[in-house]
């Protein structure tokens, strides 16, 4: 490690399965075969890190360091010394297509092709992986390349992958049983330092204020998979349930895409703040029109008829968190005949990842970061416990 680096840190620690999270002091993380370490600027608060912290989600291991939404400066290589990154966001965005063509060529991709590409060459740290799902991103392949000490990067919630199993060698690693996760399988990033295999990070733009690139790392990746799930036609009409990081991300995307947005949210602020980045509507009950699709981002089983009642015919309904209420009883012939699809979103590729960070580059959203000191993270999760955060809350580390 340099010489630079310290011994000890402070970090946040999640008391799961008893609710909470406090600060501790632990040695600075030492990086393995085919990690890096990475200095903490920032970390996106998420729903996520709230679930795991309250219990909702068991833990994997006790007093986890929470955050999946890092984004830092790799300051050492494990013992090997070199280490591929997926391929980024700035890098790679070659091709002048418009947003809506690439999702277009990515749904299709995924669907129509074989895939000759084993995850297996990210562990050996050969270089980034050509993933099926990946096809729009081809011209800028060789941006991987082994990540370098000093390179800013993205450490995100898809930590590992197995690279052997059938999700894996068909481009669904999100799918893999085997997959583990920053901040809930290994420590994350509410720290001053984190590690984490080099083949899963991002390489991030050098410039862009920190507070603003972290929740594109989970709130707008996870959107964004949401989105490709929804399946949403050229120019269709998307409905949002809550608005929340995540929602105000995939909003923005959508928009980008061509689509007509509206926005369903018990949040007089968020719906202001829907308005205020494009959406056609927001309203606290139902969307004015009937919906191609639709994302639910509130974590609430009872708003899955409403949502799937507000379907047009053929219409389809992703639901995008990990944790889920219960759902009520569903109608048949209300909630799902006339092909009405109701789909979950589990984690995301690193293709979806690459994907969203090169739209975001093309087409700058405009992040409505709420900072919080580095000592006020359990307060920042308080804060979004109770719908207080209009935007996404970040903590501000480095
Ligand atoms: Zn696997
Ligand atoms: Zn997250």
């Amino acid at each position: 490690m340099g010489s630079d680096t310290p011994s000890l840190m402070r970090a946040w620690a999640a008391t799961a399965p008893r609710p909470g999270m406090v600060l501790t002091e632990r040695p600075v993380p030492v990086p393995g075969p085919g990690e890096v370490l990475v200095e903490v600027e920032a970390c996106g608060v998420c729903r996520t890190d709230l679930h795991l912290t309250q219990g909702d989600l068991p833990p994997h291991r006790p007093l986890t360091t929470p955050g999946h939404q890092v984004v830092g400066r790799v300051v050492a290589l494990g013992p090997d010394g070199e280490a591929a990154t997926t391929r980024t966001a700035t890098a790679d965005h070659t091709t002048g297509a418009n947003p809506a063509t690439a999702t277009t060529h990515t749904i299709a991709a995924g669907h129509a092709t074989t895939t000759t590409h084993t995850g297996v060459a990210d562990h050996a740290g050969g270089g980034p992986a050509a993933d099926p799902t990946d096809h729009e991103a081809t011209a800028g392949h060789t941006a991987g390349g082994p990540v370098a000490v000093g390179e800013r990067v993205g450490v995100a919630w898809l930590r590992s992958t197995c690279g052997r199993c059938r999700y894996c060698l068909r481009g669904d690693e999100n799918l893999c049983p085997a997959s583990a996760y920053t901040g809930w399988d290994a420590d994350g990033g509410y720290a001053p330092y984190v590690t984490a295999p080099a083949g899963y990070v991002y390489r991030l733009d050098d410039d862009a204020p920190a507070e603003r690139l972290a929740p594109l790392l989970c709130a707008g990746i996870i959107g964004y998979r949401a989105l490709l799930r929804a399946e949403l036609p050229p120019r269709g009409r998307l409905g949002l349930y809550g608005f929340g990081a995540s929602a105000h991300l995939t909003a923005q995307a959508a928009l980008a895409q061509g689509h007509t947005v509206h926005v369903v949210t018990r949040s007089a602020a968020a719906r202001e703040l829907a308005l205020g980045l494009g959406a056609a509507s927001a309203s606290g009950d139902a969307p004015p029109e009937p919906l191609d699709a639709a994302i639910l981002f509130a974590p609430a089983g009872e708003l899955v008829p409403r949502a799937l009642e507000a379907l047009d015919r053929g219409g389809t309904l992703a639901v995008a968190g990990i944790h889920l209420s219960e759902i009520p009883a569903l109608d048949y012939d209300r909630h799902l005949f006339e092909e009405r699809t109701l789909r979950s979103v589990t984690a995301n590729t690193r293709a979806d990842g690459r994907a969203y960070l090169r739209l975001s580059a093309e087409h700058p959203p405009d992040v409505r970061a709420v900072p919080y000191a580095f000592e006020d993270a359990a307060r920042a999760l308080d804060d979004l416990a109770k719908d207080q955060v209009s935007g996404a809350a970040v903590v501000m580390i480095g």
